[in-house]
């Protein structure tokens, strides 16, 4: 299961720079998040994104990344810009707030990225193929109403993702997928819009981080089999 060289980018991805208390393994410490900035500048064509868009990455992260050479993107779930997670199984003790409207319009005119992570953050596993063509083109059509610019890269929901939805995808516009690791060794054929990334956890250090880069065997495993967990939970949760 070593990283197969057409899928290898230097791609890290986030979701709370904060100190603040949080249950899971999506938060990390400014202090720590620097850390690995400082890790990164050692690599070539480094982009961070910021998966569901908390009003935390406006607030630690957008200075810290100011006058960083790397790729900057975020993707804000469209129906939730401005408003509390409540869509989080653990909304009642990680309540956070999403960015609003002109925060996204600063990060855009900054030259973040702006990417889609759907309308409104349901997994894919339980939609059909209309209903997840719905939900691709509500947040597309949302998000480039606010930017004014074209949206044309997408993460998945909880990032499940199956082969069959790049033809939804590539329908709506999209032109760049970012995919977990583990979706992308299923797939049959090779996919030049779907990229891979890394997710960073609270428990990773920047050696760990380097592993993932390098292709570590057992990292890999941990960290699919740590995705893995989480999804079911999700799904699981969403239907108890
Ligand atoms: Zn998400």
């Amino acid at each position: 299961m070593q990283a197969k060289p057409n899928f290898t980018t230097n791609t890290f991805a986030y979701h709370n720079i904060s100190n603040r208390f949080n249950i899971g393994i999506n938060n990390i410490s400014p202090n720590q998040f620097e850390k690995h900035l400082k890790l990164f500048k050692n690599y070539k064509d480094v982009t961070i994104c910021f998966d569901d868009a908390y009003e935390d990455i406006y607030i630690n992260a957008y200075p810290l990344l100011m006058n960083q050479p790397f790729k900057k993107i975020i993707f804000p779930i469209s129906e939730y810009i401005g408003k509390y997670n409540d869509w989080d199984v653990n909304f009642i003790i990680n309540k956070k707030k999403h960015v609003n409207n002109k925060q996204l319009q600063d990060l855009n005119r900054s030259g973040w990225v702006i990417g889609s992570h759907g309308a409104c953050h349901i997994s894919y596993k339980t939609l059909n193929n209309n209903q997840i063509y719905d939900d691709l083109c509500k947040s597309k059509d949302t998000l480039e109403d606010l930017i004014n610019k074209d949206v044309t890269i997408f993460t998945p929901p909880f990032g499940y993702f199956e082969e069959k939805f790049i033809d939804i995808a590539l329908k709506v516009g999209y032109k760049k997928i970012y995919l977990n690791q583990c979706y992308l060794n299923k797939f049959q054929s090779i996919h030049t819009c779907a990229l891979n990334r890394f997710n960073i956890y609270k428990h990773d250090t920047t050696r760990s981080i380097k592993r993932k880069i390098n292709g570590n065997k057992i990292k890999y495993f941990i960290d699919k089999n740590i995705h893995l967990c989480s999804n079911a939970t999700v799904v699981v949760k969403k239907f108890s």
